[in-house]
């Protein structure tokens, strides 16, 4: 097959990226290549390939394997980066991130509005011996005022769940080019198709792949993309042994090495090839579920049983401009407080279409209680402490007709 065309769009070169690997037989698809183990010819290349010397070949399938490879250059690809490691879940991407990138006695500055596990790690972290500010993001006045002499790190979200709160996540990259801090963007809920961390100076861009990416619902996976931004020359927790060759690399090379090899988190190649086939229409679904997010946001707005709705797209939202400058829509998660609390489970329980589930980002809309579930180990006063309100419902916007949505959603508030 012909070499990939060297278009300058992401989502064109996504779509092609896996040519430049070779398909078996002429196939379209790369193949699944489960292997484990790799063999060669001459005991020469087999040392070349421990020694770091031969590119492109593969060691032990705990390091990656032709398919991880294959999705590894589509994401790298949408980000517009310069390599990416993939990981078994993105809870796997992002303790490799901070473990492997952080030592005993460093300074996390961490967004207050973080995912629920990726919060949990900080508490992780925090034993370890590494120090962790948690800053209202929203103001990079406030992350300025967080950094210490000590501070290796920013991690923000871009759009967080279930608050949808938007970093100022331009304002961040500036103070992190300021100090040299590693600038760290989980960019899951926007994804490439609206956003590419790299426009605002991210160092990496992580994404947990099982959600706007694989979009399907049917496979786990995560992925940290080096931006090209960051010099890792000046950073003094890479490894010596991987201060060799593209200093670009470094991060990356550290990241494989110690977060794949050593911590083992690894993608398997059948959920590889799974994530790459839902790749392929991510510019289609997450265009379509922000327009129908919107819309179902402007109704739930409307209606006198709802007391607020969080979506970056609505006037309403605290950080509307930036998000509307930033990502143009609003991807497909939003939340919404009714008045009576009390009548947020009968209101669910009439909803016809929604499934009631655990997660998000699945071509079907999923609808949760948040207080009783996902916020439940916290507790009440940690919830009213973070904002969560005891009647607030997410909603996982999925690819149904936004007007049968509607109208289900009309149906139920109604009673
Ligand atoms: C889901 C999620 C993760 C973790 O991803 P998994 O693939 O479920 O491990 C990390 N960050 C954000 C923002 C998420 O929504």
């Amino acid at each position: 097959m012909s070499a990939p065309p060297d278009t300058p769009d992401p989502i064109t070169r996504l779509l092609h990226a896996d040519r430049r690997f070779g398909a078996e037989q002429g196939g379209v698809h790369m193949a699944v290549n489960p292997s484990v183990q790799y063999g060669y010819e001459r005991v020469e290349d087999l040392i070349g390939v421990f020694q770091g010397r031969l590119k492109n070949r593969f060691n032990y399938a705990r390091q990656g394997t032709p398919t991880t490879a294959a999705l590894e250059s589509k994401i790298t690809a949408l980000e517009e980066g310069v390599g990416t490691v993939s990981f078994a879940t993105g809870m796997a991407a992002v303790s490799a991130v901070f473990l492997t990138l952080l030592r005993a006695g460093d300074h996390l500055v961490a967004s207050r509005h973080l995912f629920g596990n990726t919060h949990s790690v900080l508490g992780t972290l925090q034993g370890l011996g590494v120090e962790v500010s948690l800053v209202d993001a929203a103001s990079a006045d406030a992350v300025a005022a967080g950094l210490r002499p000590g501070t290796r790190m920013v991690f923000v979200e871009t759009i967080a769940n279930p608050g949808t709160q938007v970093p100022d996540l331009p304002g961040i990259g500036r103070l992190c080019a300021e100090h040299g801090l590693v600038y760290v963007v989980d960019n899951t809920i926007s994804s490439p198709a609206l956003f590419r961390p790299r426009t605002v100076g991210a160092s990496l861009s992580l994404n947990s792949l099982t959600k706007t990416i694989a979009g399907h619902g049917n496979a786990l996976g995560g992925a940290v993309t080096d931006t090209g931004l960051f010099d890792w020359q000046a950073y003094p927790n890479i490894f010596e042994g991987y201060r060799q060759g593209d200093a670009k690399q470094w991060g990356l090379t550290q990241l494989r090495k110690k977060g794949l090899r050593d911590l083992g988190g690894t993608l398997s190649a059948d959920h590889a090839h799974r994530i790459a086939v839902g790749a392929e229409t991510l510019a289609l679904r997450v265009a379509q579920t922000s327009a129908t997010a919107l819309a179902l946001a402007r109704f739930l707005e409307s209606h006198p049983a709802v007391a607020r709705v969080y979506y970056p797209m609505l006037e309403s939202h605290p950080q509307h401009a930036m998000a509307r400058a930033l990502f143009g829509a609003g991807a497909w998660l939003l939340s919404f407080e009714l008045r009576d609390p009390a009548a947020c489970i009968p209101v669910i329980n009439r909803l016809q279409i929604p499934v009631k589930a655990t997660g998000m980002g699945d071509t079907r809309t999923l609808i949760i209680p948040v207080a009783p579930t996902i916020f439940w180990e916290a507790g009440p006063e940690k919830r009213a402490e973070m904002g969560i309100a005891e009647g607030l419902i997410r909603v996982s916007v999925g690819l149904e007709r936004e007007s049968e949505l509607i109208a289900d959603f009309a149906a139920a508030l109604d009673g």
